[in-house]
């Protein structure tokens, strides 16, 4: 593969993204000193950045290349859509072909009734428009008390201030005026930092029947939903004990609360199925999707209705849309991306091949002194770093100190791997080889041995 050479030296494409370019998630002031990493091109899973590295990307981007880099039938069906039709809206009682076509294919793929799709942008801009919707549902069935969403701590669902207010991360909440009213947040199901104690599974219910003490507090009659990640990704993966979600369905059950599935992660494939409520059998009234939707080729996402939340909605003229909903490139694209899921079978290669094979492998990692916990859901996975095993510890250090120190160690190794506190996780493309999962556990531990050594040298292998 040839190197494209023809760009700018990388210093003065970093002098050039320091002046003008604010990251997202990034201490900009920081990261202008530094210099930010510039990613020139990939394929397959791996990235080459300006100075010609090759580094295989075991976050899939962010968490949504799942076909992979470099498919060229995604830039073919791109390039004769905008031929086509480059844009039309579907507000004002009209359609187009691609919208069509995708809606109708992900309600043959969605389980159940969930044959109802609305489009966004981006999985953000869906949870907005879920948070809309199940109140108006509720109004419409004349209940309108019924407005509270019921979340998580350190759930993800998006960075609009709506989505925001939903997810549970308390560094948003603490900037810009978040959350908005009349969301609630439980505790997550994350047995090794929070079980104590307990055995996994009585903390998994435990943990569960917060929701129903919520909903008993709050009143039946104020609460609207309730909103989960099947396996939270941005918080960590943190995969629940399998008691908690037979439980977190009997509640939603029982107090006929509607339950959104935040799939935008855990959809298409990254579980082993269609759906990570397919995986942690869960039957959700809505589903949020984005990310793997498209691969992450073109922007797009949407909320997979039910019928019987659809045919409420249908009742009266919902005010709310996007200019970009069901953009035809981008349906295009994601319908291509889908085709290619589904004909090559690579959930058929997530779960007999590379899930079960990555699986061994990273549940091995719990050998390395450094690894606590290691989980793994399909291709979705965690290791907990801490000092002392059997305590399960957190470091004396600020929580993220190791896991940046371990992530800067993965990069010099050619390795994305990514941090959220203490944790180390890994989303790699579905279609990753056994081959290449080799690589990616030798680099990894490669780079947990040098965060060991550069722990001791720094005295940071110390119990909080
Ligand atoms: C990434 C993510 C979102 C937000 O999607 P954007 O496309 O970044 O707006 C929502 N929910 C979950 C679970 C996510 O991981």
């Amino acid at each position: 593969m040839t190197v494209i050479t023809n760009h700018m030296p990388t210093a003065e494409l970093q002098a050039l993204d320091a002046a003008h370019h604010m990251h997202p998630f990034t201490a900009n002031g920081e990261l202008s000193q530094k210099g930010a990493r510039i990613i020139t091109r990939a394929d397959g899973v791996h990235l080459t950045d300006s100075e010609g590295h090759q580094i295989l990307d075991a976050m899939a981007g962010l968490w949504c290349v799942n076909i992979g880099y470099g498919r060229g039938e995604l830039a073919e069906v791109a390039a004769r859509q905008m031929r086509e039709l480059p844009y039309y809206n579907t507000f004002f009682q009209t359609t187009h072909v691609p919208a069509i076509a995708l809606a109708a294919k992900i309600a043959e793929l969605a389980p159940g009734d969930l044959n109802n799709v609305f489009f966004a942008g981006s999985g953000s801009e869906a949870n907005d428009t879920n948070i809309r919707m199940v109140r108006h549902y509720w109004a419409l069935k004349g209940k309108p008390s019924k407005s509270v969403i019921i979340s998580r701590k350190n759930a993800y669902h998006g960075s609009s201030v709506g989505s925001g207010s939903l997810g549970g991360m308390s560094g948003m909440h603490a900037q810009g005026g978040m959350p908005i009213p009349d969301i609630h947040h439980i505790n997550q199901p994350n047995w090794w930092a929070e079980g104590g104690d307990m055995p996994p599974e009585d903390f998994g219910l435990q943990r569960a029947r917060e929701l129903e003490e919520a909903i008993l507090e709050l009143g039946e009659d104020r609460v609207a939903a309730f909103i989960a990640e099947p396996v939270q990704g941005a918080g960590g993966v943190i995969v629940p004990p399998d008691s908690y979600w037979p439980e977190i369905q009997r509640i939603c059950d029982k107090y006929e609360i509607l339950l959104i599935a935040d799939e935008v992660i855990c959809g298409f494939g990254r579980t082993g199925n269609w759906f990570g409520s397919e995986t942690l059998n869960i039957r959700p009234d809505i589903m949020t999707i984005a990310k793997g939707l498209s691969s992450g080729y073109a922007p797009i996402g949407g909320s997979i209705v039910s019928d019987e939340v659809a045919s409420v909605i249908a009742g009266d003229e919902f005010n709310h849309g996007y200019t970009y909903s069901g953009h035809p490139v981008a349906a295009a694209v994601a319908l291509e991306n889908l085709r290619i899921l589904e004909e090559e079978n690579i959930l058929g290669h997530v779960r007999d091949v590379a899930a079960p094979y990555l699986k061994q492998k990273w549940e091995a990692l719990t050998d390395h002194p450094l690894v606590g916990e290691a989980r793994i859901v399909g291709m979705m996975g965690s290791i907990a770093l801490t000092p002392n095993k059997e305590a399960r510890a957190a470091f004396a250090s600020d929580a993220g100190t190791v896991g940046y120190i371990c992530r800067e160690r993965c990069f010099a190794n050619n390795l994305v791997m990514r941090h959220v506190g203490d944790r180390m996780i890994i989303s790699p493309p579905l279609v990753i080889t056994p081959e290449q999962i080799d690589v990616l556990i030798e680099r990894a531990t490669k780079s947990l041995d040098e965060c060991y050594a550069e722990l001791k040298a720094q005295d940071l292998l110390r119990s909080a």
